[in-house]
């Protein structure tokens, strides 16, 4: 753990395994009760200095870490890919886009406006000003364990913020890399603070402790409604990041390559395993069977395996309960009718004995009534349907509680329009598949979450304050 600025020792530990091949990867020191209600309090006392710093050193610390992150891609990657199985490219992507994140916070904390506000009354002066929320916990999912801290954490601390993070136990050891980061760059002691261990034991204290005043959380959407239930009782601000079940629709007049290769990068990147990914897809009936022969012949090319060399996107799911999950998922739609176009299986022999790997599979005559259709599938998997009107995809797309991400081809610019503005999500890519980038914002509605994050970010981690003043004319 990493409090007030230096390292202790514990006597529990996790042992933390490579995904793709069962093998040990380190092993961590946890922590419990005490010492997360010691990383609240060294977060509570380091606050008042670092709220207080002027912006423009704050930010001075952000670019530091932004660019000890860039220096340190390669040996940062491997550390994520060890500990997720996630492919090497995509591990190198995701640290490459942390240290934007923190770039782009020191910029924006110099950006931080209030307002003056034309007063009713002579005597009257009238301003609003922004100030830090607090204390910020963090918790974070192992799917993008280094991005979801520098996400949360880089606008917090611009925002003035100080924080306790608690990282998955899946991925503890990419945040202890990220704090001797931290610690490199003199990070103030108190401002960051790292707790791993127990998840429910840590956000009970968390969730206790009336210091902390803000939770971020990103995860399921099962875990998220439990933090904003607990987050209530003392009206801790929450913003929450949750799960997914993303349309992917092709329409009759779209580019058709274009589509198959975006829905191949969409659903089987990181093995399926990621909020945005494509997990349900509904293509026009008059271009259904070249789709599905396009889609089928480009997932039988798809290799799946460690993910070393620069083109592999599937290495292993992170365990054997997602294998379950998923399995569940292909049982229940093969049961009801859905025809296995491809897969359907997990990958047992060879090199894929030791480790937790799913065939890409493709699913066709896919019907409503079955799980995969409302259930997020965090694995590689596509059910594939028929759809004829517009106002049917629309109503399909949109019988869903998550509303996080949708894409949709067309080449039809009113249906462009349109279509983007009833979809119920908080990203629509237009034939477009790559829509998260530092400078947008990040976020969905109804049950995939509260709150944005990236590009508009630090306004979730700042209080309006209004002064009133009277004065002697
Ligand atoms: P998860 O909800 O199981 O875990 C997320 C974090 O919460 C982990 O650190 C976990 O240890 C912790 N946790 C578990 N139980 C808890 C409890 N009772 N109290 C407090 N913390 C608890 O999710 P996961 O399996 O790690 O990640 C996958 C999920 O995250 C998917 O649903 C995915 O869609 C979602 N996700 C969303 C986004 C987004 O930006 N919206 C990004 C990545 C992942």
């Amino acid at each position: 753990m990493y409090i007030n600025g230096g390292w202790s020792a514990t006597k529990e530990t996790i042992e933390v395994k490579h995904p793709g091949t069962g093998e040990l990867f380190r092993r961590v020191e946890t922590v419990g009760k005490e010492e997360t209600n010691q990383a609240i309090e060294a977060a509570h006392q380091a606050f008042v200095k670092w709220s207080k710093i002027p912006a423009i050193n704050r930010a001075e610390v952000l670019e530091r870490i932004a660019s000890k992150i860039l220096e340190k891609q390669e040996e940062l990657a491997q550390v994520i890919s060890s500990e997720t199985g996630k492919p090497i490219t995509l591990s190198r992507g995701e640290v490459k886009k942390s240290g934007e994140y923190f770039k782009w916070f020191a910029e924006e904390a110099r950006r931080v406006y209030g307002e003056t506000i034309t007063s009713p009354i002579t005597n009257k002066r009238l301003m609003a000003i922004k100030q830090p929320v607090g204390v910020v916990a963090v918790i974070t999912p192992w799917n993008f364990p280094l991005l979801m801290m520098a996400r949360k954490v880089a606008t917090a601390l611009a925002a003035g913020c100080t924080v306790v993070v608690r990282p998955s136990s899946e991925s503890p050891c990419i945040a202890v890399e990220l704090f001797r980061i931290f610690d490199e760059c003199e990070l103030p002691t108190g401002v960051a603070n790292l707790v791993i261990g127990n998840a429910n034991e840590i956000s009970n204290v968390i969730l206790e402790n009336n210091k902390v005043r803000k939770i971020t959380f990103t995860g399921s959407t099962e875990v998220g409604k439990h933090l904003m239930r607990g987050a209530a009782d003392s009206i801790k601000r929450v913003s929450l990041e949750l799960g997914g079940h993303a349309p992917f629709i092709v329409f009759e007049d779209a580019d058709l390559e274009l589509a198959v290769e975006n829905a191949v990068y969409l659903k089987y990147r990181q093995a399926g395993q990621v909020c945005v990914c494509a997990n349900r897809f509904y293509i026009h009936d008059s271009i259904y069977d070249e789709f599905e022969r396009l889609f089928v012949q480009k997932v039988s090319e798809l290799k799946v395996g460690l993910g070393l060399d620069e083109e592999s996107i599937i290495g292993p799911v992170i365990n054997e309960r997602a294998i379950s999950g998923i399995q569940d998922q292909v049982d229940d739609a093969v049961q009801k009718g859905a025809k296995v176009l491809y897969g359907g299986h997990r990958l047992n022999d060879g090199e894929y004995a030791k480790g937790s790997y799913y065939c890409p599979t493709v699913l066709s005559d896919v019907t409503e009534d079955m799980k995969i259709v409302h259930e997020e599938t965090f694995g590689p998997v596509a059910p594939l349907m028929r759809f004829h009107s517009e106002e049917e995809v629309l109503q399909k797309a949109n019988n869903t509680e998550y509303g996080l991400a949708s894409y949709f081809y067309t080449n039809d610019l009113s249906r462009v329009y349109r279509v983007s503005e009833q979809l119920e999500y908080g990203i629509v890519g237009v034939n477009d598949s790559s829509t998260s980038i530092v400078e947008s914002p990040f976020g969905g509605v109804k049950e995939s979450g509260v709150g944005r994050e990236g590009g508009h970010g630090i306004e979730e981690f700042l209080e309006t304050k209004f002064i009133s003043i009277r004065i002697n004319e």
